[in-house]
């Protein structure tokens, strides 16, 4: 797919208020700093579409972003950052749940996780929460490029080794790096052909 359009639309904490539109919708979610904004920027060939911030976790924001005026990509708030309150988490779960619980044009989630370390609970127990709710969800690697050649299929083995002791398959997975563009191709082409089926 060609991205020849990309367009911000709006930015809001209430499920409820999100765009009325039935575009297909896919979203993105992962840990603070896990290059998100980066690889967002990175697949709509924008410079800073999405905001990469030196200030994880502070926006706690549904952002949604309007591709080829047909399908909605949605940013949302990274998760994880120790620094936030206890009552903050709350809010952010609260908000999440009823995002992905409400969102019936929500086609799919993408999990974003660092290539560099191994599972974290935090992910993992989101991807089981996903999992329970049938919210259907790819896992993205970022930072490719932070890995020798020899040492990143290593690492990703190692990931779904771990994740096989949780599900009965791989989730589908992409390999990516914001640097160097790989697995842009691979995951426009496979919005692509979900949007077209
Ligand atoms: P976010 O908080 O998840 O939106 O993460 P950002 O996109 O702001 O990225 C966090 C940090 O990781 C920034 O310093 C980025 O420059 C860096 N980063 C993000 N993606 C990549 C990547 O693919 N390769 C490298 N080398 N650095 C990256």
């Amino acid at each position: 797919m060609k991205i020849s359009s990309a367009e911000f639309v709006m930015s809001n904490s209430d499920v409820a208020k999100c765009p009325k539109d039935r575009l297909a919708e896919y979203a993105f979610i992962g840990r603070s700093n896990v290059g998100k904004s980066s690889l967002i920027n990175m697949l709509t060939n924008r410079k800073s579409l999405a905001k990469t911030s030196g200030r994880p976790g502070k926006t706690q924001l549904i952002n949604h972003f309007i591709i080829n005026k047909s399908w909605f990509l949605v940013d949302l708030p990274g998760y994880g950052y120790a620094r936030v309150s206890k009552s903050s988490k709350k809010v952010f779960q609260k908000f999440i749940t009823a995002y992905f619980s409400k969102r019936t044009q929500l086609v799919s989630a993408f999990v974003l996780v660092d290539c560099r370390h191994e599972p974290q609970k935090i992910d993992l127990e989101f991807m089981q929460w996903l999992g329970e709710h049938q919210i259907p969800f790819s896992i993205i690697f970022t930072k490719a490029d932070k890995l020798t050649k020899t040492k990143l299929p290593i690492q990703i083995d190692e990931y779904i080794k771990e994740m096989l002791k949780y599900w009965e398959e791989m989730p589908n997975y992409f390999i990516t790096s914001s640097s160097s563009g790989l697995g842009k191709d691979e995951i426009l082409s496979y919005i692509s052909e979900i949007n077209t089926q």
